[in-house]
This record gives C-alpha cells, structure tokens and sequence, in this order.
C-alpha cells in the first residue's frame, strides 16, 4: 500500500470509500519508489502506476487532497500541478 496511506487519518468516510486503496499495485512493490528523493528517478514508480488498475481512482484522490509529495496515478507532483493548472 501507498507508505501515505497509512497516516491518512480516519474522516470517518463510509467503509468502502477507500476500498481502491487495496487494490493498488504499489502495495506489493517498493513504497520508496514513490516517494524519491528530490531529483531521483521517478520511472519505477510510474512503470508500475502504468499497469495499476485503480490509477485513475489513485490520482483523482491526490488530485482532490492536494497531495504534494510522490507519485500518484503515475504523476509526478509537477505534473500533477501542471494538470492542476490546465484543469482551472
Ligand atoms: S496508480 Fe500508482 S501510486 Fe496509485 S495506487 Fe496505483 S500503483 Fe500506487
């Protein structure tokens, strides 16, 4: 699971509303991937964003909580900002 996963606090969302969160890819691979190091590669991460069947579910979620930090839905945190920008 995303490591940010795990420090999301409870909204007291319906059970359910975070069920895609179990079904991510990048549960059973490497979370440090995710989360490189300013400047690091991001290609791991997104290789395996590419192939995660609730990519779209994942970057909507750090799309509307303005996640800042790793890669969600394949996305960079720039290219999350730039998506962010066209979308306004
Ligand atoms: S899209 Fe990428 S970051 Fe999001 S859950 Fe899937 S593998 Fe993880």
């Amino acid at each position: 699971m995303h490591e940010l996963f795990a420090v999301i606090p409870d909204t007291g969302a319906e059970e359910g509303e975070l069920s895609w969160q179990e079904r991510s890819l990048c549960a059973q691979t490497d979370p440090e991937a995710f989360f490189p190091e300013k400047g690091g590669s991001t290609r791991e991460a997104k290789k395996v964003c590419v192939g995660c069947e609730v990519r779209a579910e994942c970057l909507e979620y750090a799309l509307a909580n303005d996640e800042r930090f790793g890669i969600w839905g394949g996305l960079s945190e720039r290219e999350r900002r730039k998506l962010k920008k066209r979308a306004v």
